[in-house]
């Protein structure tokens, strides 16, 4: 019965503890969810087209004018004349390279002569361009491609081969004749920090890919002109669509094998590049993966406490209706049920270490004329001191016990005929001396004892108990107020 109560509870609380759980991980992974998807659309449709609009300007800024500055070199009819003039002065295409620079604050300027493949730059002569030298193929493919300008990046021979974008535009004279290429050199370190900036503020990846997808502009240097989207992963399955899409803001979202990456691009006609802006999904959903985390956390902690509370408040309520089921609610004594259970208990024991037990029959005399006479509540009082006043008189290591009505019984444990004799007069005497006060008088009350002992035969609660039972109605006989041992004539019948 014990047991299955024990399995019942458990049962509940794992109920109780699994009910919790799962309604706060559930809402918990809902309301993540939300948040996830609010924030991805919020990502896509506001922050990154944003950020890539802004970037996008900054950059144009940064390059158009440059654009413009080589396309006005290609257009002044002081380069034309002087490369007509048969390039003999190198000191007035030096200045001019130099002028251009200081105007402007380029990093570089040159002008390439198809007439004598002099390599002209600020400072003189850089050298002559050849064939041969993988340097110059540059030239010879702008040269043989039907554009009027051109990016690109390449290591600058003038200035210890800093990395460097080129704007080339093709000098033609007023026949269309083929002169040369001039324009001017930006370090690619000005832009790089500019997409540094972006790197480091918003945790975007930001750089630029020429029409092929090969990288131009990187913050990352060494990617430049080596790597192209094509061949990186996740991006290369989506570079066709991105290179093939040249209007607007496009966004796409796609798994690099370590992370979720939504980027936006956009075309840059002047130049025939793409801006990529790249953020990691993780990064932007971190604060609500930290709120997830919070709440399961919470979620735990509150499920351990209201689990506890729960533990708490049912073993106090067991603990009470165990209680309830083995005490006498009037006197708060044991019930016959607990009493018989004890002394089951105390006869095992008996048994096994040979001890004597010595039981006591109480009943209070005339109990039913006080009744009768002042009324329940008296009688009620009545039992209530006499529990008091026998469990006074008896060892702890006895059983008191409310047998019914007005009647009480006592084990003494390990306790032979005499010594049982001698409590239990002890105990008359004391239970005469309880007095109640009622308006016009004090009562008090006497009560009979039958006394019975154990012997090895009789050792068995019936047998005790009846013994006892007859010692008490002797003692009723013999005139009440007396404690009666049970004689050899009563264990004969
Ligand atoms: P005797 O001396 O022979 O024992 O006579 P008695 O009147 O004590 O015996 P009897 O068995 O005739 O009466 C017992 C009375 O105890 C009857 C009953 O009303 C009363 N009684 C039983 N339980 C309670 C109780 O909880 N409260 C009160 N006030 N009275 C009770
Ligand atoms: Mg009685
Ligand atoms: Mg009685």
């Amino acid at each position: 019965m014990l047991k299955q109560t024990f399995y019942n509870r458990k049962t509940l609380l794992v109920i109780l503890c699994f009910l919790l759980l799962f309604t706060f991980t559930f809402t918990s992974l809902i309301s993540y969810r939300i948040t996830r998807d609010a924030l991805t659309t919020n990502l896509k449709t506001e922050t990154l087209p944003l950020i890539s609009d802004n970037i996008f300007s900054e950059i144009q800024q940064d390059l158009i004018s440059p654009i413009e500055n080589s396309s006005l070199m290609a257009n002044d009819e002081f380069l034309i004349d002087w490369v007509h003039s048969g390039e003999k002065d190198t000191d007035e295409i030096t200045r001019y390279l130099s002028r251009i620079i200081h105007e402007y604050g380029y990093f570089s300027s040159f002008f390439v002569s198809e007439n004598t493949k002099n390599y002209y730059y600020y400072g003189g002569i850089l050298k002559q361009i050849s064939t041969a030298d993988e340097h110059d193929i540059w030239y010879y493919t702008f040269r043989a491609a039907d554009k009027k300008y051109d990016l690109d990046v390449d290591t600058n021979q003038a200035s210890q081969d800093t990395v460097t974008i080129f704007i080339n535009h093709r000098l033609q004279d007023q026949n269309g004749t083929f002169l040369g290429v001039t324009g001017v050199g930006l370090e690619m370190q000005s832009i790089g920090k500019t997409l540094e900036h972006y790197r480091e503020r918003y945790h975007h990846e930001v750089y630029m890919i020429d029409a092929s997808g090969l990288i131009q502009v990187h913050p990352d240097q060494e990617l430049i002109e080596t790597t192209n989207i094509k061949n990186l992963p996740g991006i290369g399955t989506l570079s066709q669509q991105i290179l093939a899409n040249t209007e607007g803001t496009n966004i796409y979202e796609y798994n690099n094998g370590k992370a979720d990456i939504v980027i936006s691009t956009r075309y840059f006609p002047d130049f025939d590049w793409f801006l990529i802006v790249e953020q990691d999904k993780t990064d932007t959903l971190k604060s609500a993966r930290t709120s997830l985390m919070i709440n399961i956390s919470v979620g735990v902690f509150v499920t351990l406490l209201v689990t506890l509370l729960a533990v708490a408040t049912v073993n106090l309520f067991q603990k009470r209706l165990e209680l309830m089921a083995t005490s006498d609610d009037l006197t708060g004594l044991f019930n016959r049920r607990k009493f018989e259970e004890l002394f089951q208990r105390e006869i095992f024991f008996a048994k096994r270490y040979q001890h004597q037990l010595s039981l006591l029959f109480i009943d209070i005399d005339n109990f039913k004329s006080i009744n009768d006479t002042y009324g329940h509540p008296v009688g009620d009082l009545f039992l209530k001191k006499l529990a008091g006043c026998l469990s006074e008189g008896i060892r702890e290591i006895d059983v008191l016990g409310r047998w019914g009505g007005e009647e009480f019984i006592i084990l003494l444990n390990q306790t032979g005929p005499e010594e049982a004799f001698l409590v239990a007069e002890r105990l008359r005497l004391a239970a005469a001396e309880i007095q109640i006060n009622t308006a016009n008088q004090t009562l008090s009350t006497t009560i009979s004892i039958g006394i019975t002992t154990s012997t090895p035969e009789t050792l068995d609660m019936q047998v005790l108990i009846k013994q006892a039972d007859q010692a008490l109605l002797n003692a009723k006989r013999s005139g009440k107020n007396k404690s009666c041992t049970t004689t050899n004539q009563d264990l004969d019948n």
